[in-house]
């Protein structure tokens, strides 16, 4: 055997690989990994199946399908007001997580800092270290979650290239506000720093609040790569589809990767989303969709000794469970899953300092069944 050096020696399976056939194997609800356990509409496997029939099975453009490109250009000037052209600022991409990575390596070389807000979805660092760079961890802080922008500005040094943030965030449902994109933007002014925004949870923000895109601030789009996922818009997260907007500088060299890691993307798939997007209604009408089933869930649990933290976006609720058990969020998460039956995702996982509050992730994108079942198992706590 010729030995191999790892390039991520610290990493194993990610959380979501582990939890999800932990909850296989002992046959509990798997409210862990994030997917929904309910279909995509009929109606895009339909257009699917009827653009494969008429022949749309080749290599897509590697910038992907022009009429995808153009629905999201129409949808971002409505919802956000950019105008960006389907040309030059907009990338499909074989899921977010393609995306992230592509854009951090076309970014990314040796000794570059990159300041990660964690909690963090796991994909970010492991993206940094495998071009050589150096991701360094800002800790938000439960119960709010909400940036300190200030100590943020105190992990600036010469060497800092990128600022990767995430709203609604994965795994807290934290949602910036425009008091965080103006401290942002002060940041970041006069610097060559870019900043990631990571945005696949841009439908499902909750209490009537809207989400605020990077899209809609200039200064700071001039220097951004703008992430989102269709898995997390129309419940297909097994499609892996989603795509980048980014200046066209950004994008000439987002796309010079891009087109040597994938290429390009699904075909039949990029025509049926196209088809789709033409309603903006498949979209505008997922917050309620989503806010019913937090708030069912949440009612679900009343009298349980989970306490609940606040949830304004993204499909996860989390909980703290002190008032259960002292074991680490590891430990419990793992005995929820094997004991009680319901399987949960651990905040450490999503600290690089391994930090355990005592936090813990339910997704709630599930049938109100499914709920209804995984919490009566966590009322007997
Ligand atoms: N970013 C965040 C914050 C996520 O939670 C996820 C996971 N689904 C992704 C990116 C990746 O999205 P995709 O499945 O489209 O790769
Ligand atoms: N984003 C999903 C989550 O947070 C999982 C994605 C994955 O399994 N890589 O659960």
């Amino acid at each position: 055997m010729i030995p191999i050096t790892s390039k991520l020696p610290h990493t194993g399976a990610t959380i979501f690989t582990v939890m999800s056939a932990l909850a296989n194997e002992y046959g509990a609800i798997n409210l862990s990994q994030g997917f929904p356990n309910f279909d995509p509409p009929r109606r895009l496997f339909d257009l699917v199946h009827e653009h494969m029939c008429a022949g749309k099975n080749q290599y897509a453009p590697m910038a992907g399908l022009p009429e995808l490109r153009a629905r999201l250009a129409n949808k971002v000037q409505t919802l956000y007001g950019r105008h960006i052209s389907p040309d030059t600022e907009i990338t499909i991409t074989a899921g977010a997580t393609q995306a992230i990575f592509t854009a951090i390596t076309a970014l990314i070389r040796p000794a570059d800092e990159v300041i990660l807000l964690e909690p963090a979805y796991d994909s970010y660092r492991p993206a940094v270290e495998l071009n050589g760079g150096k991701a360094i961890a800002y800790e938000l802080s439960a119960p709010g979650f909400r940036p300190d922008w200030a100590a943020i500005a105190r992990l600036i040094t010469p060497r800092t290239r990128l600022i990767v943030v995430n709203t609604p965030l994965n795994p807290a449902a934290y949602v910036f506000d425009e008091a965080d994109w103006a401290a942002l933007s002060d940041l970041v002014a006069d610097t060559s720093i870019f900043v990631l925004s990571d945005e696949v949870y841009e439908h499902l923000v909750y209490d009537g609040r809207a989400h605020t895109s990077i899209l809609r601030y200039p200064a700071l789009y001039e220097r951004c790569f703008a992430t989102y996922s269709f898995g997390k818009t129309f419940h297909n997260t097994g499609w892996k589809i989603g795509y980048c907007i980014a200046p066209p500088a950004l994008t000439t060299e987002f796309r010079k990767v891009h087109q040597f890691n994938v290429f390009s993307v699904n075909t039949p798939a990029q025509y049926a989303l196209a088809d789709y997007l033409e309603d903006a209604q498949v979209y505008l009408g997922l917050p309620d969709f989503y806010q019913a089933k937090r708030d069912f869930l949440l009612a679900a649990l009343q009298g349980s000794s989970l306490r609940p933290l606040a949830c304004a976006g993204a499909y996860f609720q989390s909980f703290d469970y002190s008032g259960i058990s002292d074991k680490p969020d590891a430990e419990f998460a793992r005995w929820l899953t094997t004991e009680v039956g319901v399987a949960a995702i651990p905040f450490s996982a999503f600290y690089t300092s391994g930090r355990d509050d005592k936090l813990i992730r339910l997704c709630f994108a599930k049938t109100e069944d499914t709920l209804a079942e995984a919490a009566a198992r966590l009322r007997t706590l």
